[in-house]
């Protein structure tokens, strides 16, 4: 881990200090500090604004009871996080995660990367996150729209289409948003756009649910294109079989790319004959089971239980699409072994430090995250005007302004990396362009926040 000079290093310390024990959150923080020291050592103004330390805490953060009633009528209580980061260049913006796992940490990680994401994207979007330790796996459509409902009472008193804009995450997909759009609509008795990730039929974009899974395939090809290679050809390997990997796949593959592999949270599966994505997508959107039961459904493929092993299968490029810290430095070092040529981030933080350092000391082109997967959210916003136009873009223009923000963002990020003497070097290219904007919007508005 590089060191941090002393004005940061007393900053990371107060942030510590106020937030022991949140690892993710810390974490996140830390690789971000660690990369603007080059503005920092040329912005004297925005170290007088104080804007690192206003960064690092959040401007609101709501936790809130749920309680539901489950099948066998029993009370069930879940605990509910909203963390409103930045508002300092657009409404709060960020999606709801339903997990287990799901803690303070875990959300404020998430609304801390957002600030800069939804910055890189050029749309006038803040950053915030939210979510529930509630688990929908396994649970009934009816215990579901139960337990969102509840979500959802409590969260309206926090969110609407000009002051927090949410949308799914982990565990969120077009149900939990209709069920919670619906509770919305119920309470706030007005129709608006206050959550994205809408379904077709009552104000969702055309290309929201590919979106991220499709950015992070563009935000590849650049990558490659720039080092005089293309993603047509590759061999890929996609962890997760959720929204984003699946669209991560399809995309992939009608680039030209082969996907050999993809996993769950109980283990993963290869198939050298190309992943079929239809059945993937009746296993795991339709009939929602385990991905294992791809092995029943295709001729030659196999199952290995546990995620981490995904590694070890040898690939052109990785794209780590389930969670955060999925790919350690062993994973790293597997990939290694194997020739990996490209690693880019679809999930939220899937590389530790330490995977990230050693792929980059190895000459890896690594795409983060917060470059990487900005197409979700960007199509999010994208929804959103279409919301405030009352108008609905096709699926080709919608595609077309996706594949427009995901090359400029790629050339802004390494256009920073340039201008501050780490040529390439995304992560940092990345963390001071999306810095940039934000820092500036609060230096002119002030020391309200
Ligand atoms: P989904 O819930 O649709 O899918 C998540 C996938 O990851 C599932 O296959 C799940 O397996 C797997 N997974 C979850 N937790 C773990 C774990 N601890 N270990 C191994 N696998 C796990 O989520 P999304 O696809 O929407 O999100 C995936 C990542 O992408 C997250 O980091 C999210 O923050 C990020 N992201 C999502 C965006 C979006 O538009 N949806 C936008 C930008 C980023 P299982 O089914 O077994 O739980």
């Amino acid at each position: 881990m590089a060191k941090l000079s002393a004005y940061i290093a007393d900053i990371y310390e107060q942030v510590e200090k106020r937030n022991t024990g949140e690892a993710e959150f810390l974490q996140a923080v830390r690789e971000v500090f660690e990369s603007l020291e080059p503005v920092l050592e040329q912005r004297s103004d925005l170290v007088q604004a104080g804007v690192m330390e206003r960064l690092a805490e959040p401007e609101r953060m709501v936790s809130f009871r749920v309680s539901w009633v489950d099948d066998q009528h029993k009370v069930q209580v879940n605990r509910g996080y909203r963390v409103q980061f930045s508002s300092a260049i657009g409404p709060y913006k960020g999606g709801i995660r339903f997990h287990p796992s799901v803690n303070a940490s875990v959300i404020k990680f998430l609304g801390f990367e957002q600030t800069f994401k939804n910055s890189l994207t050029g749309l006038p979007m803040g950053g915030g996150k939210g979510g529930s330790d509630f688990d929908p796996k396994g649970k009934s459509d009816q215990e579901v729209m139960r337990f969102c409902q509840s979500f959802m009472t409590e969260l309206s008193k926090h969110i609407g289409p000009n002051t927090d804009v949410p949308a799914g995450d982990i565990g969120v997909g077009a149900r939990e948003v209709g069920y919670m759009f619906g509770q919305y609509k119920r309470l706030a008795n007005e129709f608006t756009g206050v959550l994205t990730g809408k379904g077709l039929s009552y104000g969702g974009s055309l290309v929201r649910t590919e979106a991220t899974g499709f950015g992070i395939c563009y935000f590849t090809n650049e990558m490659l294109i720039n080092a005089g290679e293309q993603l047509a050809g590759k061999t890929v390997v996609v962890s997760g079989s959720g929204n984003v990997a699946t669209y991560t796949v399809q995309k992939a593959t009608e680039m030209g790319a082969k996907v050999i592999a993809m996993s769950d949270s109980s283990g993963y599966i290869v198939d050298l004959q190309g992943i079929n994505l239809d059945v993937v997508k009746q296993i795991k959107e339709v009939e929602r089971l385990r991905i294992s039961e791809y092995v029943n459904r295709v001729n030659g493929a196999e199952f290995t239980p546990g995620c981490a092993g995904i590694w070890t299968v040898p690939c052109d490029i990785a794209l780590p699409c389930a969670t955060q810290n999925e790919l350690d430095k062993t994973a790293a070092e597997a990939l290694l072994a194997n020739g990996v040529k490209v690693v880019t981030e679809g999930a939220n933080m899937p590389s530790t430090p330490e995977a990230v350092e050693l792929l980059q000391a190895n000459g890896v082109l690594f795409g983060p995250a917060k470059a990487a997967n900005a197409g979700g959210v960007a199509t999010s916003g994208l929804e959103m005007s279409q919301n405030s136009l009352r108008l609905s873009w096709s699926f080709e223009e919608v595609d077309e302004r996706l594949k427009v923000i995901m090359k400029s963002i790629f050339a802004n990020a390494l256009a920073a990396s340039k201008q501050y003497g780490y040529a390439g070097n995304l992560v940092i290219g990345a963390n001071i362009a999306g810095f940039q904007k934000v820092a500036e919007a609060m230096k002119w508005q002030g020391i309200a926040y």
